[in-house]
């Protein structure tokens, strides 16, 4: 069995991506559905083979469009690749009834990245020294990023500080790197300085490269909802001036209880990565930075705040997004063109914009669900689905399956099974279906 599993790996990465995926199916047998949805198109395995090594696929993602958007006056349609169920629904309910008020308004800072030189040894004097030649320094950044510089970036700063436990003298390079993400373009200036910064400091570079803390590259949305706009369209008994005052308390507890923001926060970037993922960015970076900032007061806590300011409800996010609209994957694999279409090719601030107002979206169709019907009505109407698929049923039965075991509570796909049994014979005897509990009401 080893050996079978071990031949095909061997000098996976020197063969083409056709071969490796012919030497897999060997071993694991793919069934056709599997086969289709990771190669698809033969174009789509040579642009994975271009972007990562050793590919021997792509995994296609669906992308939910999150409609009617308002943010700063203009309307958007916004694209999400996400996995997760209900979060497209969720945060297009959020945009209808933010949207009948006004809308999100947002602002963005300059995007302006830091790469880190780390020197060991350094000289006493090597702080005063690099700011001494901050504007030699620069002239040099520049020069390295001379395209950056034509485009309007390039250097746009230099902090320096001795890292108290180990010594170690940390230079910070502040870079404005435009519609690009900026690793590439910081690690390269870094890189670049390493020899310059050794010279000046009698130092040794341990390392250089950016940080994807992005505290200086900050976004924000907020909206402001009076309260009889809060429970439009929305199933609760509740007053909406209650349903405020609970979701008020909803994120001061997100604010207060460290294991609750987690997942609170983990709401917010349900939209922030979908948004970063369609559009081919990096969504690492992203999730590292907001949980970063997150706790840099010291505790972690919720990115959002919500109050009731004279019988409107005001929402704000803010956190440092590293969006980019050029670079890396963003425009050039074709499912995120597609995505940076729909979305009227923004650059990369209006892009960062556009996503703490989904973020913010997200985070509030969350927030007023857990404090009225809870969120698991929602999103068992998405597992249906998938259970109904699963037990064997397509196109139309889907729906009627999954409206069916909703309608029973139970979602076990031995029940799906026997009630899709129970649709076809019905459908062929021409009888309808009611029996079994199919088109209950939902
Ligand atoms: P990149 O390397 O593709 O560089 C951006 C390019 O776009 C540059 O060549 C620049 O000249 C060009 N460009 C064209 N128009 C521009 C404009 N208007 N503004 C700015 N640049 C413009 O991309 P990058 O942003 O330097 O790096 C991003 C990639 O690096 C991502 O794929 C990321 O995942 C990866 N990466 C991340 C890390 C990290 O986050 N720690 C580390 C290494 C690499």
């Amino acid at each position: 069995m080893m050996s079978k599993q071990t031949e095909p790996f061997r000098n996976l990465r020197r063969r083409s991506v056709e071969e490796r995926r012919g030497s897999l199916d060997e071993v694991y047998s793919f069934d056709r559905e599997e086969s289709d949805a990771t190669g698809g198109q033969s174009s789509l395995l040579e642009i994975a083979d271009l972007m990562v090594e050793t590919a021997v696929g792509s995994n296609p993602l669906p992308i939910g469009l999150a409609t009617n958007f308002r943010i700063d006056g203009l309307t958007y349609n916004i694209p999400m690749a996400t996995e997760e169920p209900s979060v497209v629904a969720a945060a297009t309910f959020a945009a209808r009834i933010v949207g009948g008020s006004g809308g999100f308004r947002t602002y963005t800072s300059e995007p302006v990245m830091k790469a880190q030189i780390f020197l060991e040894e350094a000289s006493a004097a090597a702080e005063e020294i690099l700011t001494d030649r901050r504007d030699e320094i620069g002239s040099r950044v520049d020069r390295i990023l001379s395209s950056l510089k034509d485009r309007g970036g390039g250097f746009r700063g230099l902090q320096t500080r001795r890292l108290a436990r180990t010594g170690v003298l940390r230079v910070h390079l502040l870079i404005d790197v435009r519609d690009a993400m900026g690793a590439n373009i910081l690690d390269t200036a870094a890189e670049g300085l390493r020899g310059y910064l050794e010279e000046l400091t009698g130092g040794r570079a341990l390392m250089s490269i950016l940080t994807n803390a992005a505290y200086e590259r900050k976004t924000g949305a907020a909206f402001s909802l009076p309260l009889e706009r809060l429970a439009h369209g929305y199933r609760t008994p509740l007053e909406p001036t209650e349903v405020a005052r609970r979701i008020v308390l909803a994120s001061e507890i997100a604010s207060e209880d460290e294991e609750r923001a987690v997942t609170h926060n983990k709401g917010i970037m349900n939209g922030i990565s979908a948004l970063a993922l369609a559009t081919g960015n990096d969504t690492r970076a992203l999730e590292a930075a907001s949980h970063a900032w997150a706790s840099h007061g010291g505790r972690y806590r919720s990115l959002s705040r919500y109050e009731v300011r004279e019988g409107i409800l005001e929402a704000n996010l803010e956190l440092p997004l590293a969006f980019a609209s050029v670079g890396g994957a963003v425009g050039f694999h074709p499912a995120t063109r597609y995505c940076l279409r729909i979305l009227g090719h923004p650059d990369a601030k209006r892009l960062a914009r556009i996503a703490a107002a989904l973020g913010l979206a997200q985070n509030f169709a969350a927030l007023l669900a857990l404090v009225t019907e809870g969120i698991q009505r929602g999103h068992m109407r998405y597992h249906a689905a998938r259970v109904a698929y699963a037990a064997g049923a397509r196109g139309r039965e889907i729906r009627r399956v999954a409206e069916a075991l909703s309608a029973t509570g139970d979602f076990s796909r031995k029940k799906a099974q026997s009630i899709l049994l129970s649709l076809r014979d019905s459908e062929e005897s021409g009888d309808k279906p009611e029996a079994q509990g199919i088109g209950a009401d939902q």
